[in-house]
């Protein structure tokens, strides 16, 4: 029968075969049909010959001295450089038994000697087209997982951005604590959750002392980095997850305290005057001290639902002006 010749193939075949006729045969007609073909009449050689170029599917006599073509099949399945090889075996051996070893062995196909070059072709032709398939369908797999990694990497990237930027939102560029939007929206919040819980919130308003001369004496590069100084006091004074300290603006700052009674709240001023004089930030024009200090208002109310927090505000607002008003450098307190 006249088998068609096809365009020239890219794929490669090994054929291992002990009986050279045959061996001939079997390339010349895969070299006719277009393949590449390349020949070894052992089991060893061809093992070696895989090793050096992977064929894309190898044509495997059974029958042949030393190592048999189930123990080469064995070989080539055992290792992942060749694993995916397929096999098709080729064998005068026609017991039902040896069919099912060639495909327990890991073999795709088995052809029967005396073979048809026509049936011998289909079936190679057969299985290339669906290792093409396979490789296709493999290498669709790998773009997608990049496409998704790709995706995820830009994800989290966008993620920390927009959490970076939530953070802005929410931060004094200058001091980093909180800013005034924030602090307006958090005593908004506990107040409404702590009038529910019944429990009571203490709010901190805490103002420099003389600043404006401090800006004048030193100027207003320093007078940024004594806020900063103040703010990180400040912040670090307060420990509850609750515990909220933000600019409240210019040189004033403020601090919200759920669920602290007056006691606690007095206990922070205390930690943030404390705080404030260790570290010695010299003030010359101040009439108080020769450091920095602060006057601070407290005050401590129990929530009621459907009131409004200024009446908490105003309160503290009170008592920092009463703490100006007395000779600054002091905590007043009310409640
Ligand atoms: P008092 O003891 O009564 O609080 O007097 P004071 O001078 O601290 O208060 P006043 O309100 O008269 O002045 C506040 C000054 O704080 C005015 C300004 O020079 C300074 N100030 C406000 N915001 C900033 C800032 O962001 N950076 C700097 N460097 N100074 C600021
Ligand atoms: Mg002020
Ligand atoms: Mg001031």
């Amino acid at each position: 029968m006249q088998v068609p010749k096809v365009v020239p193939q890219e794929e490669y075949i090994l054929v291992v075969d002990d009986t050279l006729p045959n061996l001939h045969l079997l390339i010349m007609m895969l070299k006719r049909r277009g393949y590449h073909a390349h020949g070894v009449n052992n089991g060893e050689e061809a093992l070696a010959d895989i090793q050096q170029k992977i064929p894309d599917l190898v044509l495997l006599d059974i029958n042949m001295p030393n190592m048999n073509g189930f123990q080469v099949c064995e070989q080539l399945k055992a290792r992942d450089r060749t694993c995916d090889i397929p096999v098709i075996f080729i064998s005068a051996r026609d017991e039902v038994l040896d069919k099912i070893q060639a495909f327990a062995v890991g073999g795709v196909d088995y052809i029967t000697k005396p073979f048809q070059v026509a049936e011998v072709l289909a079936r190679i032709d057969n299985q290339l087209a669906l290792r093409r398939l396979q490789k296709q369908l493999q290498s669709q797999n790998e773009r997608l997982k990049q496409e998704i990694n790709s995706r995820i990497i830009a994800e989290t990237s966008l993620q920390e951005a927009n959490e970076k930027l939530e953070r802005l939102v929410h931060l004094d560029g200058l001091t980093e604590l909180a800013n005034r939007r924030c602090f307006d929206k958090y005593l908004e919040q506990e107040w409404q959750r702590l009038a529910r819980e019944q429990l009571p919130l203490s709010l901190i308003m805490c103002d420099i002392d003389f600043f404006k001369n401090y800006n004048d004496t030193y100027g207003h590069v320093a007078g940024d980095d004594c806020l900063r100084k103040v703010s990180r006091v400040i912040k670090e004074s307060v420990h509850r997850p609750a515990d909220l300290a933000a600019r409240y603006g210019g040189e004033e700052f403020v601090l919200v305290l759920p669920n602290t009674n007056i006691e606690g709240a007095i206990q922070v001023t205390e930690s943030i005057r404390r705080g404030l004089l260790d570290l010695q930030i010299c003030h010359e024009c101040s009439a108080v001290s020769e450091f920095v200090t602060l006057s601070m208002g407290v005050t401590c109310l129990m929530p009621v639902v459907d009131s409004q927090p200024s009446v908490l505000l105003k309160a503290a607002d009170y008592a920092l002006y009463r703490a100006k008003e007395l000779g600054r450098n002091q905590t007043y307190q009310i409640g």
